[in-house]
Order: C-alpha cells, then structure tokens, then sequence
C-alpha cells in the first residue's frame, strides 16, 4: 500500500535504536513493533516493500501514542511526526483504523454550542456515576461557565474546543495574567471553535486542513499574536505552514505563541513582593517540549511566583494521555500514567503544573493534584504582587 509518504523523510532512520528508551509504548511492553524503529520499519515495509498492512502493523500504528518524545533523542533528524500523522491519515482514509463510531466525537469539536450541550449531558452522567472510570473525563466539568468578556486588542487569546468548555477557568486565569502585564485580550471565542489538532492526531488530517483554513480565515483580518494556554493546540496552530503548504499559513503560523513564551518576555513587568508557598513540580506535556520545545518558558515563568519548582527524572516521558488515545487505549495509557505518577512521587511536591488540559485531565484521574501553570500564576499575582509601575 502507498502510505504517501516522503520517502527521503522515511529513509532518514538509519534504525540505530537510540530513540528506544525515550519511547513510553517500548518502555511498557518492551515490544520492538511498539517502538519507533518498529513502526518505522513497518512504514518502509508497507510502502517500499509492498507489504501487506497486518492486524499487527495496524496494532503497532494505533498504539503510537504520537507523543514525539523519539523525536528530540533522534540522531538522524527523523521527522517522526509527520510520519505517523501521514501514516494515520492514509489508513483512515482506506478504513483501516479509527471505525466510523469513533470518528463521531471529532465533528463535536468544531461544534461549540453542541459540545456544551453535551459537556452538561457528562456533568450529569458523572454525578450519578455513568461514566466509567477508566475514561479520562473529568469529575469537575462546569455546568455553566462565566463569559470570557474582551478586555481590549492587543492580543487574541485562543480558547479552543474542549478546554474552553471544560477549563474556561483556566482561560480567565491566563487572561488575567495577560491582562496584569498590560495587554488588551480578545478571546477567541466561537468564531474559531477548534484548531484542528485532535483531528490530526487521529489521523482526520483533511478535516484538520479545513479547519485549518477556517482559523487562519477569521484571524486574519489584523496581524495580532495569537497566545495558547493548551500545548497541544499551540503546537497544531504553530504546525499550520506544514499541515496546509502555503505562504500564508506560514506567516499565520509564526503569529502563535505559548502562552508562557508571551509571558517570559514581559515577566519583568512585574514586582514580586512574596511567593506562594508551593513546591511545584513541571510535568512537560509532550508537545510543549517536544514539538513546540519551549517547555523551559513553564519553569522561568513560574520560578518568581512559588518557593520552589521540581523536576521530574523522566526527561520529559509522556503521561499517557495523547489526543483520545486514554480514551481508545486505555490500558498502556493507565500504564504510562503509572509510570509518570511513580516519578512524580519521588519528590516532595505541593502540586504538579501542566500546561496541557489532555495531560491534566488524564493526570487528574490518576489522584494527581494538577494545575496549569497560570491558575497558580493567577493567584500569586491576586494575592502577593504589585505591577511595578504603580
Ligand atoms: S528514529 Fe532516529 S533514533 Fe530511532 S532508530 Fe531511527 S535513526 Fe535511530
Ligand atoms: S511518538 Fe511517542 S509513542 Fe510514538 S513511537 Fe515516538 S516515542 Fe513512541
């Protein structure tokens, strides 16, 4: 079969295995077909080899949790990415993986008033317990969330699909921060539902193109940056100039910033009169430090504001959570979550920050107390700090 993909980007591996041990699907299982040089050497079977796709291949493509963390230990530059991504695409597109069931929750996304509609469905469910454990969602969906008001036009601040109606406070606490250091926000809002990049995970990559287009069509209209507080939608936003091939979403593309990223380079702004009293420990949500590789931002953003912030001895490992994969391959992601919950309680932390709601939510379930970076922010500021020009 022709996965279509580039086949110089599928020759860079020159199948040494140093990737192996940053691979949390190998790490589990100890499987060479669930590491990177597996699926990898499956990819250039298929396609080179005209190999037959098999239950296995299928297996080790669906297991992948698309974390990246191969990607930064890769010698050779592999861009292992947007392998996977092609891979996925072109499987869905033979109906060979993600069934027609599971594609349902993704036209959800791009569909704000109806996902609301049914994030009060869940909260309900989850009060008298419907929902089964075993699914990352969380206990603590509001029923209701308070508007997110535009406070001026400097900055547009993305809010997304799931996060914004799971996590809205989230948003408020970002917007507020923005907003201490000076900038007018204009929350995104409805106009641009969702970036695209659950679709793209799940191998909806011409869904994800149209929507693509969407955003860069209603943020167009002035040159304003774009900030995201969720990295995975960052990363999808910042990905726009590869995912669709054209001038113009490159340029749209270099407007995106983390939220954090924005925030570090005016965080002199602020006079720190006192800390909170947390010891905080950074989990590195994937595509912060893999893909988008500003996960460093997290910690020089936080530093001021808390006594003290701990790393995790796992070189950033992923958690598990993925896209929908806790969702469609619950047990490696509870076995990943295993691990990352094991290297967390080796310190001595108050909390653990995660600028990603997948990486929260997924950690939450684990009994893990999580909060993203500028909820914690938020309150030092409310609390402890003057702007220092008054
Ligand atoms: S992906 Fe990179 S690190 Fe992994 S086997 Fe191939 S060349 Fe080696
Ligand atoms: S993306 Fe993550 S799960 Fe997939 S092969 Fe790379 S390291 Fe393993």
């Amino acid at each position: 079969m022709d996965l279509k993909l580039d086949s110089e980007e599928l020759n860079t591996c020159v199948h040494c295995g140093l990737c192996l041990p940053h691979c949390p699907t190998f790490r589990i299982t100890g499987e060479e077909a669930l590491s990177p040089r597996g699926r990898i050497r499956l990819m250039q079977e298929i396609q080179t080899n005209d190999q037959m796709v098999t239950k296995e291949a299928l297996a080790s493509f669906e297991t992948c949790i698309q974390c990246r963390g191969c990607e930064p230990a890769c010698p050779s530059g592999v861009p292992y990415g947007s392998l996977i991504e092609q891979t996925r695409k072109t499987l869905v597109q033979e109906n060979r993986i993600l069934p027609r069931w599971q594609r349902i929750p993704y036209h959800v996304l791009t569909r704000p008033r109806l996902l609301r509609f049914l994030s009060r469905l869940l909260t309900i469910a989850n009060k008298v317990h419907l929902i089964p454990k075993r699914f990352a969602i969380p206990k603590n969906i509001p029923f209701f969330n308070k508007p997110l008001i535009p406070s001026g036009t400097d900055v547009y601040l993305f809010t997304g699909c799931v996060m914004d109606a799971w996590q809205r406070e989230t948003h408020q606490a970002g917007k507020r921060v923005l907003e201490h250091l000076g900038f007018g926000v204009t929350p995104t809002g409805d106009r641009v539902p969702c970036c695209g990049a659950l679709h793209t995970h799940a191998g909806l990559g011409t869904k994800a193109q149209e929507i693509a287009e969407n955003v860069i069509n209603s943020l167009s209209d002035n040159e304003r940056p774009i900030l995201v507080d969720s990295a995975g939608c960052g990363a999808a936003l910042k990905d726009y100039g590869h995912l669709l091939g054209t001038e113009e979403a490159l340029a749209f593309s270099s407007r995106i910033f983390d939220i954090h990223e924005w925030v570090e380079k005016h965080i002199e702004t602020f006079a720190v009169s006192s800390k909170l009293s947390l010891r905080v420990a950074i989990q590195d949500p994937c595509h912060l430090r893999h893909v988008q590789r500003s996960h460093r931002a997290v910690r020089n953003v936080l530093e001021p504001f808390v006594d003290e912030v701990i790393e995790l001895n796992d070189d950033g490992l992923c958690c598990g959570a993925g896209g929908a994969f806790s969702i469609f391959q619950p047990d490696l992601a509870s076995k990943a979550r295993d691990q990352k919950i094991a290297v967390i309680n080796e310190k001595q932390c108050d909390v653990v920050a995660s600028a990603n709601p997948g990486c929260s939510m997924h950690l939450q379930q684990g009994g893990i107390d999580i909060r993203h970076p500028m909820d914690i922010i938020d309150e030092a500021i409310s609390l402890k700090t003057i702007p220092s020009d008054l």
